[in-house]
């Protein structure tokens, strides 16, 4: 089976005990292990495949904590750094009454943001079938370049580059700052997938439609993934585009839900490719992603909530109670 290498973050998420407050009004805070690239990783890992993390976190009690949990999930931790000076990143989150996320996040630096190139594991990152990453490890030095050497080392020895820039807004200094660091490395990727937020920012367009979506199209890009929560997903490749309806659950915590997604779509295609150019077959694996998806949305928390293999399958079998929405409306 090919491995699947995932570069970038891992944190502690904390949040509150009791929902619906602000991050000064809540009793106290729960310990939620998240970072998009790490969720990725034991997504991969839960559903059977291979999967590594290449990061650096505190050489602290949060920081091999973690590792722990990589560990613990099969993900391999050979391309783990611990920083005896800076603390593993943390960040305060919470859903207020109002529906707006709040965040407020520890990271003066925090190490992942001090990964240097000198530091990568050079020998894990060119065995990586497929290279994934996303947009936090490029806001800063020395993280930045370290995550553009993993990234070029990762092409030259033949990795398809998967990307989802996971729009941390708050993290930049400024949107336009976001904007253009986010697209920088646009045209390095083979799969690329945003949500529909993160379409309506990069592209500055309100209208959420193929020609939107079309417009992040470039030329040397496999699979362009535009993920819609409870509406499914769309799907673009240089031959034909659709959509992909979800399934119908109670959802209780969206966290994570993109990257189990993420996560399932690369575990389907590392091993063939050629899905990538089969309509009916990579319809097929994303129904399996949106399921996945589905699922990390019914339990609270992202690392908890992610499926195995035979989860996600029972779950598809099970028709009876999970019943598709009829009808998508189009992008
Ligand atoms: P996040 O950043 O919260 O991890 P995201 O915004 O990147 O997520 P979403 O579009 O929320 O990604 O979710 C990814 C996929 O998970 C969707 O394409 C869909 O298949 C599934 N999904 C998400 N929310 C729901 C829901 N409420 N009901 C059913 N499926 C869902």
């Amino acid at each position: 089976k090919g491995l699947i290498v995932s570069f970038g973050e891992m944190l502690i998420d904390f949040v509150p005990t009791v929902s619906g407050v602000s991050l000064s009004e809540s009793p106290g805070f729960l310990k939620a292990p998240g970072g998009a690239p790490a969720n990725v990783a034991i997504a991969v890992s839960r559903l059977g495949g291979r999967a590594a993390f290449v990061g650096k976190l505190g050489d602290d009690d949060f920081g091999h904590m973690l590792a722990g949990i990589l560990r613990k999930n099969g993900v391999n931790d050979q391309g783990i750094n611990f920083d005896k000076g800076a603390r593993t990143a943390l960040a305060f989150v919470t859903l207020r009454s109002d529906g707006e996320r709040e965040f407020m996040f520890y990271r003066n630096p925090s190490a992942d943001m001090l990964l240097r190139p000198d530091e990568l594991n050079l020998e894990l990152i060119r065995s990586a079938k497929v290279f994934h990453y996303g947009s936090i490890s490029l806001i800063t030095e020395p993280c930045r370049s370290a995550h553009m050497k993993a990234m070029e080392v990762a092409k030259e020895a033949g990795a398809l580059l998967s990307y989802d820039p996971n729009l941390r807004e708050p993290l930049w200094p400024s949107p336009e700052e976001a904007r253009t660091q986010i697209m920088s490395i646009w045209d390095k990727a083979d799969i690329i997938k945003v949500s529909d937020v993160e379409l309506e920012f990069l592209t500055e367009n309100k209208t959420m439609d193929d020609k939107t979506a079309m417009s992040l199209w470039h030329p040397n890009l496999k699979l362009l993934l535009v993920t819609l929560g409870e509406k499914g997903c769309t799907y673009f490749t240089k031959n034909f585009h659709g959509s992909v309806e979800t399934y119908l659950v109670d959802a209780v915590d969206t966290t994570g839900a993109g990257d189990s997604f993420v996560g399932a779509l690369l575990k389907q295609i590392v091993d063939d490719q050629s899905v990538l150019k089969d309509e009916a077959r990579l319809r097929k694996v994303l129904r399996f992603a949106n399921a996945c998806g589905a699922i990390t949305t019914t339990k609270k928390g992202a690392i908890p909530a992610l499926p195995t293999d035979s989860e996600a399958l029972s779950f598809l079998k099970d028709k009876k109670k999970r019943q598709t929405y009829l009808k998508f409306s189009k992008l």
